[in-house]
């Protein structure tokens, strides 16, 4: 085992207490310390009052040049949108890395979009994290620290308001980073933590089909959302190369059968690419394609990147009539935060144009 510090956001709560347990601090002390981590989000655990057996561990064991520390990305850079209903913030990781971090309040609710990788392996041709290439994966306490970030925030901003939903929609691919992904999770959703509730969690894939499929099987409470944008195959593999492997046949299978082994629904995530996803042919085959499924279509148009634009509202409303008078559930939504560049890697892949210090 490597002697590299260790971060406390990394563990779950039978973890911290097993560590305590291991240093002959006594296991009914974990709930304390978990919720000054997780609840009241301490980054100095000095001053969260505790009783003197964790403040002695405490004082012997976290922080620099100790064995644990609390994992408290720097933040290069908050932006917030013109209607600043949308902060989105530029967080750098311990080893340089910069990832997105986004908190939207729309409707009195608060939403966290996390970031589960820094860049992806993807290569979706109209975003921009998929066009800066995979680094690395995001460690559980680095996706927890997104949280626990924007939580403080919000706190600041809106003491009285708490954060409601998160979705794994930022930067990274969160079924490629499958078991961080889902432990963070459970983290976030830990009813003396941050107690975000499961349904309340949205994870977003680009359709990997054997973590669909795992998803299902393991029983995940989270929400599932893929992100779909072509109703035939060519259309889709020109957009999302990961189509490639997991051709729009085998993910459309996976989805009926998440659907009959979970009993839930998927969402269906659909960027509006003008001319390229957004004809009316290409609904009624997408209408088709989701008969019978427990499904929602969010169709949301592209905020523009790489020579791609999003396509006119006007086309995209007439694409939301067609699903809705075939029976599919369908939502337009409007973009939100354009102006922060809110697309997903789009502050990042801007910093790095202008050469400000992004990684
Ligand atoms: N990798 C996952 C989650 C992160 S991307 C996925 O692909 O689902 C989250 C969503 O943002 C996806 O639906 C993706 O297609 C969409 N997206 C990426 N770039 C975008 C852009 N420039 N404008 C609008 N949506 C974008
Ligand atoms: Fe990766 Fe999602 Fe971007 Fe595709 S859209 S490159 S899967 S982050």
């Amino acid at each position: 085992m490597s002697n590299l510090p260790k971060s406390l956001l990394d563990l779950d709560y039978a973890e911290l207490g097993q560590l305590l347990f291991s240093y002959g601090v006594k296991k009914h002390h974990t709930k304390a310390l978990w919720r000054a981590i997780q609840f009241f989000g301490y980054t100095d655990l000095s001053e969260a009052g505790l009783l003197p057996p964790l403040q002695k561990w405490i004082a012997e064991n976290v922080g620099p040049e100790k064995p644990y520390f609390i994992e408290q990305p720097e933040q290069v850079e908050e932006i917030h949108s013109g209607d600043g209903m949308t902060r989105k913030y530029l967080l750098r990781l311990s080893d340089g890395q910069v990832i997105e971090t986004v908190l939207m309040g729309y409707d009195g609710r608060f939403t966290a979009c996390l970031s589960s990788q820094a860049g992806c392996a993807m290569g979706c041709v109209f975003c921009a994290t998929g066009q800066m290439g995979f680094v690395r994966h995001l460690r559980v306490g680095e996706i927890v620290a997104q949280i626990l970030h924007v939580r403080r925030a919000l706190a600041k901003s809106h003491p009285h308001r708490r954060l409601r939903n998160i979705v794994l929609m930022g930067m990274g691919e969160p079924l490629h980073n499958y078991d961080a992904v889902m432990k963070a999770m459970d983290i976030a959703s830990d009813r003396a933590g941050s107690c975000i509730g499961p349904s309340h969690i949205a994870i977003s894939t680009v359709g990997l089909v054997p973590n669909i499929l795992r998803m299902a099987e393991e029983n995940r409470p989270y929400r599932l959302a893929v992100s779909l944008h072509g109703s035939k195959e060519e259309e889709r593999a020109a957009l999302v190369p990961a189509s490639k492997k997991w051709n729009l046949e085998m993910l459309i299978d996976a989805c009926r059968s998440y659907c009959s082994t979970t009993g839930k629904r998927i969402f269906f995530e659909w960027t509006l690419i003008d001319g390229k996803n957004d004809s009316p042919e290409t609904a009624h085959r997408l209408a088709a394609l989701l008969q019978g499924m427990d499904s929602h279509v969010n169709i949301i148009p592209l905020n523009p990147t790489n020579g791609f634009s999003g396509t006119a509202s006007e086309s995209g409303l007439e694409f939301q009539k067609i699903l809705r008078e075939s029976g599919i559930p369908c939502t337009f939504r409007q973009r939100r935060g354009i102006d922060v560049a809110a697309g997903c890697g789009m502050l990042k892949a801007e910093r790095l144009r202008k050469q400000l210090p992004a990684s």
